[in-house]
């Protein structure tokens, strides 16, 4: 129910009271001033027929009733009163109004019987008239000469006169009072005005502290007590305004640490509806984290194990790590720690996930076992084969020496593979370190200078094989470069583009610069590389064909290491090629810089 307004409180009562006392005071007034009049009228009656007595002691000594009655009437008329002469024994002896001998005995008259017995011969009384038919004020006085009671001199008044006097006073006294009534009403809406204007005001201060607007005063009002309260308020408002800022900044900052943070992290309440999630678990999710906010975990992203993950931690209260798959975005391997989450009574009301994106570092993990299993794979196969010779030399063979020669000369080639192998292992990891370390030590170098030194190193294994080396450079061409390693890189390009060359073929070394890059091209008219292996060619011990290459004296690192230092040099490397036409491996690196003056 809706509470009815201060001032239809206050107004009200204000105006009942005054109200009230005016018509109290009026009241008592009215009554006062009737029994004053009573009183006044009394004791002039009183006085008139004490007068009246002087006048006529004389004519009553002398008993003269027809005297006596004539004054009377003269009198009565001359004062506008009633006066009326009783004998000792009560028979009228003189009426103002009527024959004396038409009227009763008097004796039993209240005021009559009032003066005869009263010490200073007076007495009043106001009662209904039969004889004039009105009610009359009396008041007697006894005549007396000595000792002896000559008779009464009784004089009336209708009341009515001083009723009618009295109703005048009392029209102007409720006048007065309705005056006075308006005029306290119109104090009063002021003083109710006054008193509710400041709590008004507080009012509306208040409403805009709780919509917010803390910086709002409230003004003091006209009373001490109304200023401590809008001062109490301004203190409450500043303090809280105060307090929020605070909050909003901590929020801020535990926000801005959240969205920086690289783990995904989730809160979900005991019913497994998210409370919020930083950005970075929105990216592993493919959800948006404001939409997320409220709904079911299940809902935001379809994972039994992260539920499963969850709902074990809400059972059984305790943290548990566990690693999970999720299927956004391809597959990603994630590591997720999940923990009871507490409120700040330290009351358990949901779990917190970290998630923590691992799938790189399993793959890392997974291609160094790789590259450990290829190492050992790649090591064993001559070590095997030295290993069987040794043996079959031991076991006898060594006395043939045609026989012993032509072991010993597969086992030296067997020392050069592993030699090879390590050497091209030590050269990939010294690059590799070096990339990953260091900053690359580059210097500005001629081009076509790498590209013949390349060629010279790979010139003897052409001419066995007839294959024709071509270089085309502008031997203005100068780059940042790393003269060892990019030679290299080139050597192991050109070796095996002889490899793969038929006899009589050329193989073509080329650089160019192009508008945003410097190309290093090996092209043969080799045999070509089947498509499906050109997205793989460049890892480490991949081979198209494995007992080719290892006839060929391949260690399957060649084209891994030319991509390596492709990547030293801030570049990569490709490849193009058609099968049974031929291949180009092209290195991309950075344009050099225009020499400055
Ligand atoms: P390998 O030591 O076996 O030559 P590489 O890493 O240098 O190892 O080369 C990987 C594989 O790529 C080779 O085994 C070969 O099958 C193929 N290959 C490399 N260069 C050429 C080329 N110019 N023409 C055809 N095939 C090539």
């Amino acid at each position: 129910m809706r509470s009815p307004r201060l001032i239809w409180l206050v107004f009200p009562s204000f105006l009942l009271v005054t109200i009230a006392s005016v018509a109290v005071v009026s009241f008592y007034a009215a009554r006062t001033m009737k029994g004053f009049f009573y009183t006044r009228t009394e004791a002039e009656l009183i006085d008139r027929a004490k007068l009246a007595a002087v006048k006529l002691k004389d004519l009553l000594s002398a008993g003269d009733a027809a005297q006596l009655d004539a004054l009377c009437k003269l009198l009565g008329r001359e004062s506008h009163m009633r006066l009326t002469i009783v004998g000792p024994d009560g028979g009228v002896l003189g009426d103002s109004e009527e024959s004396p001998t038409a009227m009763e005995n008097h004796l039993g008259r209240p005021e009559i019987t009032a003066a005869a017995n009263n010490p200073v011969n007076v007495g009043a009384s106001r009662r209904y008239s039969d004889t004039v038919k009105a009610e009359l004020f009396y008041a007697a006085v006894a005549i007396r000469e000595g000792e002896r009671l000559l008779g009464f001199v009784r004089v009336a008044l209708p009341t009515d006169t001083i009723d009618t006097e009295t109703r005048g006073m009392l029209q102007r006294i409720g006048l007065f009072a309705a005056l006075v009534g308006v005029a306290a009403a119109a104090v009063s809406l002021w003083l109710s005005h006054r008193l509710i204007h400041p709590l008004e005001e507080l009012r509306r201060g208040a409403e805009r502290f709780s919509r917010g607007d803390l910086a709002h005063r409230v003004r003091g009002g006209n009373t001490a007590e109304i200023a401590a309260v809008a001062d109490s308020l301004n203190q409450m408002a500043a303090a809280l305004d105060q307090r929020i800022g605070e909050l909003v900044q901590q929020r801020n900052e535990g926000q801005a640490v959240l969205s920086s943070m690289v783990e995904g992290v989730i809160a979900v309440d005991s019913h497994q509806r998210v409370i919020s999630m930083n950005h970075a678990c929105a990216r592993l999710l493919g959800t948006d984290a404001a939409r997320a906010a409220g709904r079911q975990l299940q809902e935001v992203v379809r994972n039994p194990d992260l539920q499963q993950l969850v709902s074990g931690v809400l059972v059984g209260q305790k943290a548990i790590a566990q690693e999970i798959m999720l299927h956004h975005q391809g597959e990603r391997q994630i590591e997720a720690h999940a923990s009871v989450l507490r409120d700040a009574a330290d009351r358990e009301i949901g779990v917190l996930l970290v998630l923590h994106d691992v799938t790189r570092l399993r793959k890392l993990e997974n291609m160094r076992r790789d590259f450990v299993a290829n190492v050992s794979h790649e090591l064993r196969t001559p070590i095997t084969s030295i290993k069987g010779f040794v043996e079959t030399l031991l076991d006898g063979a060594v006395e043939d020496p045609n026989d012993a020669k032509r072991f010993l000369h597969i086992v030296a080639a067997q020392t050069d593979r592993l030699e090879a192998i390590i050497e091209d292992l030590l050269l990939l990891s010294r690059v590799e370190e070096e990339h990953e370390h260091a900053e690359p030590t580059l210097e500005t170098g001629q081009i076509q200078a790498v590209i013949q030194a390349a060629i010279s190193v790979c010139q003897l294994k052409a001419e066995e094989k007839q294959v024709r080396l071509e270089a085309q450079c502008d031997p203005s061409l100068h780059a940042l470069i790393n003269p060892t390693l990019l030679e290299q890189a080139l050597v192991n390009l050109i070796d095996n583009a002889v490899k793969h060359s038929g006899e009589q073929q050329t193989v073509r070394v080329e650089a160019e610069l192009m508008p945003d890059e410097l190309q290093i091209r090996v092209c043969d008219n080799g045999c070509g590389i089947p498509r499906e292996h050109l997205s793989r060619i460049f890892e480490r011990f991949y081979r198209v064909d494995k007992a080719r290459s290892r006839s060929l004296g391949g260690t399957g690192l060649g084209l891994a290491i030319v991509k390596h230092i492709a990547q030293y040099h801030r570049g990569r490397a490709t490849v193009e090629s058609t099968l049974g036409k031929g291949s180009t491996f092209c290195l991309h690196l950075p344009r050099p810089e225009p020499a400055s003056d």
